[in-house]
């Protein structure tokens, strides 16, 4: 199905990474013998149908350039903006400036290494049959509440039909181009790549994926991920 389209990532690593309290951004954290960020790249560029990479990096980045990462595949770099939504922006403007034929993009956050393979199989098939694309997502599990504001239970949410959105978010690079493009100019800021095609009238479809493939964010997701790196069983999620 997807023999006619090149298949890029793009990975927005702009992020300085606040709620991890750490002396770096959170990508360039240590897990094992290597930074997330590289985790991250060395899983997506492995996967086969994934041509090559666009990497959007900070305007102040001192640290990739000291890691020394290597690849066979393309390694596009440009720079990121205030906003995730920006940075995607323009590391979708970038990826087009190089392409001449038509691209399914990938966009995935720098700090999600361990989505698998399976997975990203599963999106690709289903971002190229459908016109808004596809999104790695969880159904939501836990009940949810409503509090109030002093931290107080309001009221329970029915959470049925209810979804987490992951990534990576697979979409037609101009189609994702101009729904970010419109829903930045109309004021909107989006927290998700979805978001935007949702305002631009698309329905991505909801393509399930394991809770593993989580965004490391906070000390304890951390933690998790250390555990995760070393025993290495979410390969078979
Ligand atoms: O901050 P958050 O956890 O939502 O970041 C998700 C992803 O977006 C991370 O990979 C982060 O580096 C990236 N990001 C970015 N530019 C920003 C903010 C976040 O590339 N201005």
């Amino acid at each position: 199905m997807t023999a006619n389209k090149e298949i890029w990532a793009v990975i927005p690593a702009t992020g300085v990474g606040n709620r991890m309290q750490a002396d770096r951004p959170k990508q360039y954290l240590p897990l094992q013998h290597k930074t997330i960020l590289e985790h991250t790249l060395d899983n997506l560029l492995a996967h086969p149908q994934i041509r090559g990479v666009v990497l959007v990096l900070h305007p102040q980045d001192e640290i990739w350039q000291t890691l020394g990462y290597q690849t066979d595949k393309p390694l596009l770099l440009c720079t990121g903006g205030v906003e995730r939504q920006h940075s995607v922006l323009n590391g979708l403007n970038h990826l087009q400036q190089q392409c001449s034929s038509e691209v399914l993009v990938l966009i995935h956050d720098a700090v999600r290494p361990f989505v698998n393979h399976a997975e990203l199989d599963r999106l690709i098939e289903k971002a190229d049959e459908c016109p808004g694309g596809a999104v790695l997502a969880t159904p939501v599990a836990d009940t949810l509440k409503r509090a109030d504001a002093q931290g107080a239970i309001e009221c329970t949410q029915d959470r049925a039909q209810l979804w987490r959105a992951l990534t990576p978010q697979a979409f037609a690079l101009t189609d994702i181009q101009h729904a970010l493009q419109q829903a930045m100019a109309a004021g909107h800021q989006v927290t998700d790549d979805a978001s935007a095609m949702e305002l631009a009238g698309y329905h991505p479809s909801l393509i399930e994926s394991s809770p593993i493939n989580f965004k490391i964010t906070t000390p304890a997701d951390l933690v998790l991920a250390k555990l995760l790196i070393r025993e290495k069983e979410w390969i078979q999620y």
